[in-house]
């Protein structure tokens, strides 16, 4: 169902002097079809805990688990979206929404027609043929969304994904983000640091701290959407 689990869990980048303790004894669980923030300071840990979820990155310590069981590697349970979109520049909209499809297996038919939708769910039709430096950036992030939708991934891992865009075009698609989870039942780990974009968006917010020489904290809060 997409729940996440993470316990006692610590990331440590480097040794000796070049030593950085990323993440320490971070503890907390996501429900299936939860939509969490996390927020915080630069360098305080996000990144590499959106990553070790993902599956990109080995654990130092402690424990990561999807639908109960210790993740091992990535997989397509899992989709990331970039904050630089990562589109393919040689595939066009459509060819970089099969990829996804084409890497989990499904027959070319059933692949075609599941890319058009998610081209037409995200205002992309028309642009099938088109490469992504012949669109805006809203347009590739919209590319890059509907590539990770396509393959239905029950968890949705989203690294600063509106960082790069203005704001009016911010608005839009974090507007477009709660109709797809809202239509399509999926967990959601949104990193940002923008509070104001954490709460519009979500249920809970975790808040990463990061003090020089003392323990990370992070606090948790429960918005109330109902
Ligand atoms: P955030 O996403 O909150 O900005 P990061 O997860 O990117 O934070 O980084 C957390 C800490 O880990 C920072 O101190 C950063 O410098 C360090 N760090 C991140 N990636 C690496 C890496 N590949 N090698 C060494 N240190 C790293
Ligand atoms: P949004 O992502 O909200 O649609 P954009 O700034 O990305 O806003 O684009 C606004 C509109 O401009 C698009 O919906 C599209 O119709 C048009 N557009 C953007 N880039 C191109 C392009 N390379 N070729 C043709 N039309 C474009």
């Amino acid at each position: 169902d997409g729940s996440i689990g993470i316990s006692n869990l610590e990331k440590v980048y480097g040794e000796g002097t070049e030593r950085t303790k990323a993440i320490d004894d971070l503890s907390f669980d996501i429900d299936g079809g939860e939509f969490v923030s996390v927020v915080g300071p630069s360098g305080c840990g996000k990144s590499t805990l959106l990553y070790i979820i993902a599956g990109f990155l080995d654990i130092t310590d402690g424990t990561v688990s999807v639908d109960g069981t210790p993740i091992d590697g990535p997989g397509t349970d899992r989709g990331v979206v970039f904050q630089d979109y990562a589109l393919f520049p040689w595939r066009t909209v459509k060819e970089n929404v099969l990829y996804g499809l084409e890497e989990a297996g499904v027959p070319d038919e059933e692949a075609d027609a599941t890319a058009q939708r998610f081209i037409d769910m995200m205002d992309l039709s028309g642009f099938e043929n088109k490469y992504p430096k012949e669109l805006s950036g809203g347009m590739k992030q919209r590319v890059a969304l509907a590539r990770t939708l396509a393959y239905d991934p029950k968890i949705l891992l989203m690294d600063e994904p509106f960082g790069a865009l203005d704001q009016p075009l911010r608005e839009t698609l974090q507007d477009q983000l709660i109709d797809i989870w809202g239509d399509l039942d999926k967990t959601v780990v949104f990193i940002t640091h923008d509070v104001e974009e954490a709460v519009y968006l979500s249920e809970r917010v975790m808040i990463m701290t990061r003090h020089p020489g003392t323990k990370k904290t992070v606090t948790e809060v429960d918005l109330d959407r109902s």
